[in-house]
Formats: C-alpha cells, structure tokens, sequence
C-alpha cells in the first residue's frame, strides 16, 4: 500500500512537472509509460559515473581515416588502427556521446558464435566458434594491458532448454559439437539446478570462457587510451551527410571531415546514413537491472552461480549477473522487443512503449524465477540492435572507391562480434583479409528486406500472429 501511495505520488509530481514520460503504478511498481530513450540511464552508463563528453566538431578538419559511431565497433577499429598506423590521423565522430548506442545498453552478455550459421558444416562451426573465442580473449587481453576500469566476469553461460525434445537435441549437438573440438557441455536437469535453479529448465549447453562486461566501461575507458594512441575523437557530432569519392566529406552541425576513408560504424542506426537500408531492422530491445543482490538473495532466487543465461524461445530471453549481485534481464516476448515505422531508432530523438515491455518481462522472469517478482528494481532501458533478415553480421568494404569499410548486423552478439570487428576492419584497411577470408560474413552479400510501408505492417503482422521474429 505505502509503494502504491508513492507511486501516486511521484506520477502526480511528474504531472506537476509537466514531464512527457507519465508513469504508471502496476502492482505497487512504477514503469515509465514511454522511455525517452535520448539519454542513457543504463546500468552500464550508471558505471561511469562523471563522464563529460568531449567537445563537438567545429570547423573543417581531414583525416586518413574517419570512423563513424563511438560504439564498439567504432572505438575498436580506432584502436587497432591507431596501432597499426601511428603516423596516421583517424578521427572518430559520435553522435552524442561514447556508448550512447547499443554497446552502452546491452544485456551485457560476451557470447561466443555467429548467428546464422545453424547449418555449418563441423568445420566451419569450428572454425566461427574459435574465432568468436579468440575475440574474447583479445578483448580481455586489451582490458588488462591498458588496466581498464571495465567490470567482466568469464565463468560460462548456459542456453538453456525448456522442453524435453529440445533438451535432448541439445544433448546431440554438444557431442557433435565436442566432436568437432567445440568444447561445450550439456547439463541434464538436476546439472543445472546446481548452477541455476529455473523453473522449465530441462537441460543447458555450458559454455565455458563466455560471461558479462559492462560495456559503457569498455568503451569510454578506451577513449581514454584512443586519445593517447593519436586518435582525435568528438563527441556530441552527428554526421548528417557522406558524399563519397577518393575523399570522403562528411558533413557535422558544426563542421566538416575531408577523409580517406571511412568506417560505419553506426550498426543498428545505419540506415540513417543512407546505406543498408534494405539490409537491417533497427530492433528495440528492453532491459532492466535490479539493486544488489545479497548472498541470501540470489540463493533464494535460485542464482547459484554461471555469468547468465538465454533461453530458446524465438523472442529470446537474456539474464546476467553482475559481480556485485546485480541481475540484468531482458528480452522473453514480443512485448519486449519493438520495430519503429521507417527505421526509427533511439538517436536522434524518440521514445518507445516501455510500460507494455516492462510488465511484460516481469512476468517472463518470474516465469522462471518465482521469487524474482519481489526483487527492488534500480535501472530500465532500452537500446537499438542491428538485425538482418538471416541473422548474419555484414563486414567489408564497399564504395566505388573501395573506401567505406563496415561492419554491422549482430543480431543479439555484439559484444564479441563488434569488438572483433576491430581487428578484422584494421586489416581490411591494411589491405589484408588473409586471417578472416574464410568466414563467410565478410564482404558476403546479403538478403534484403522489403521496403516500407510493407516492411513494418509485414514485421507487425508476423510477430502478432506468430509470436516470432521475421527471419528467413
Ligand atoms: C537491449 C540490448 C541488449 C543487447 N544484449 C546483448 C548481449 O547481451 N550480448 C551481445 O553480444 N550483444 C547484445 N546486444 C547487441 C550489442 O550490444 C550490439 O551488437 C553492439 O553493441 C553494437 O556495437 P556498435 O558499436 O556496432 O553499435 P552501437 O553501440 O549502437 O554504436 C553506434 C554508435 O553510433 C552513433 N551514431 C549513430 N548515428 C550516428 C551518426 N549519424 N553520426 C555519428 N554517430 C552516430 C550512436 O550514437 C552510437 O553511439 C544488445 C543490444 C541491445 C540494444
């Protein structure tokens, strides 16, 4: 009753206030009917606390390399970059400030795989699953060389599995999966009830080395070892124009950047820019965060150790644990995932439902966690995921001048996958594909998505009468 009279009371402040978001009370908690999703109120964001983003561009300025997007893909490719060719200028342009995007508004989750490649041969699930793990690891590695300020955990996730068939189909792949040297384990029920102790779970794939990381973390610590390396970054600097050619111009508010080349590095936002429009969805996906969790807590809550968990629903859920006992989930139903008519996304402006996504993903949680309903939650958000049509990430270069690199599409692993893209964009620019030739990903076609209007009644239509994602 007294959170219920709060709740009244704050709505009734926020109205006084004449604030857009109105919020309304749902069993004694209080969700934001929209979330202005402008600003970042992330747990990650909340992780770096004092952040002053650097100056815009003003004026005119040239580089070798211009990068654009201050996510991990960005900060990533302006590292190995600026490590490979000190003597070379690279500037990074943001839009508003370092992890505003997708990077600094995850589910935190550092997975390994590619999506996309259910029909792999062993060699190339082999060969997708190394290379996701040698991203990790590099990863890891350049947190601790730089002695970044940048909260991970690597003690394995599990997928797990919430129907009898589907457990022992998960059971089979494992022992292909080891076969072909894949180093997963499967966990029977009472296995993972060890680990976590869900309702529905009928078995779970481990994977060993995977685990969390606060993004936000990652990347504006790195900005710091950018600016060191040479790398000139702003801030607060959306790109509104590219007019390609052997010099790329790129048009700011306030400025201009004459480059060689250029990176995009703007994933789920790209379309904006005027390139693959037809290529991806931007996708919102919500998240929330709860205060920490005592021992006692988790224990009751059935969290008994493992970094997270996703299931095998289509509208898949994601949950992870912070060090300190923070549980992270997102995900789990359609609610909880929204496409915006004509590519809408988050920057520049714009909100999305929160108050349908939110209750909704209570109820999943609880789904396998009963006790999860009385948890304090601290923290709501949502950010943009970058899907394409068959769940493959695109990287390469295109242009007629062979001078816009890219790198995109995730869907749902970014975390590895746009913090490799780093290394294998760096070579690209170097002009050496040798390491990564042979995945199929880079400078790969792609399947194209319909244009509007057909594209949002199509996804509209589908996911109402379906209750999955489109796909092909
Ligand atoms: C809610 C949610 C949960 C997720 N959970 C997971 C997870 O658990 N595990 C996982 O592996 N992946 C997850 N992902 C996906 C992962 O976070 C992304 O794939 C990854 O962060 C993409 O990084 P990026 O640098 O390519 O893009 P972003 O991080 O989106 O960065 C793009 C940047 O470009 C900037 N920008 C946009 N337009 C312009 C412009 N015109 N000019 C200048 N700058 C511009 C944006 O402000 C943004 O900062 C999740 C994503 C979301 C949204």
């Amino acid at each position: 009753m007294a959170s219920l009279t709060n709740a009244l009371v704050a709505q009734a402040m926020n109205l006084a206030a004449g604030a857009a978001n109105i919020a309304w009370p749902v069993a004694g908690r209080l969700f934001p009917e929209r979330l202005e999703v402008d600003a970042n109120r992330s747990l990650w964001v909340s992780g770096t606390p004092g952040y002053v983003p650097r100056p815009a561009l003003k004026g005119t300025t040239y580089a070798d390399l211009a990068i654009i997007g201050g996510g991990f893909t960005g900060t990533s490719t302006a590292y190995y970059v600026s490590r490979r060719f000190p003597e070379r200028r690279v500037v990074l342009l943001e839009a508003a400030s370092l992890a505003n995007g997708a990077s600094g508004r995850n589910g935190g989750m550092m997975l390994n795989w590619v999506n996309g490649y259910d029909d792999a041969t062993p060699e190339l699930a082999a060969r997708l699953y190394g290379v996701t793990r040698q991203g990790i690891d590099d990863l890891c590695a350049l947190i601790e060389r730089h002695k970044l300020p940048v909260d991970y955990r690597r003690d394995g996730t599990v997928t797990i599995y919430t129907d009898p068939a589907r457990a022992a189909a998960a059971h089979a792949l494992v022992e292909a999966e080891n076969a072909a040297g894949i180093p997963t384990r499967f966990y029977d029920a009472a296995a993972l009830r060890k680990h976590l102790s869900v309702e529905h779970g009928h078995g779970a794939i481990f994977d060993p080395g995977t685990g969390q990381i606060n993004g936000a973390q990652l990347v504006r610590g790195l900005g710091t070892v950018l600016e060191a390396q040479g790398v000139t970054i702003y801030e607060n600097t959306p790109v509104i124009r590219v007019r390609e050619g052997t010099t790329i111009t790129l048009t700011t508010p306030l400025g201009e950047v004459q480059a060689g080349a250029i990176v995009l590095a703007t994933n789920g936002y790209t379309g904006k820019l005027g390139y693959f429009r037809d290529a991806l969805f931007p996708l919102h996906s919500h998240v929330f965060a709860t205060a920490p969790l005592s021992a006692g807590q988790r224990q009751a809550l059935g969290w008994h150790g493992l970094a997270g968990f996703a299931d095998d629903f289509d509208r898949i859920s994601y949950a992870s644990m912070t060090g300190d006992g923070r549980l992270v989930f997102g995900g789990g139903s359609n609610d909880a995932y929204s496409y915006l008519f004509n590519n809408r996304t988050i920057y520049p402006g714009g909100s999305v439902n929160a108050h349908g996504a939110q209750v909704a993903m209570e109820e999943t949680l609880a789904r396998y966690f009963p006790q999860s309903r009385a948890l304090p939650i601290t923290h709501r958000w949502a950010g943009t995921l970058g899907i394409t049509y068959d769940r493959r990430p695109l990287m390469g270069v295109r242009g007629e001048a062979r001078n816009v690199y890219y790198s995109l599409g995730y869907c749902g692993h970014g975390v590895t996958l746009a913090n490799l893209a780093g290394e294998i964009l760096c070579d690209l620019y170097a002009g050496d594909d040798t390491r990564w030739r042979d995945l199929p990903f880079v400078n790969s076609g792609y399947h194209r998505i319909p244009p509007e209007p057909f594209r949002w009644i199509g996804y509209q239509l589908f996911t109402r009468l379906t209750g999955k994602s489109p796909r092909l």
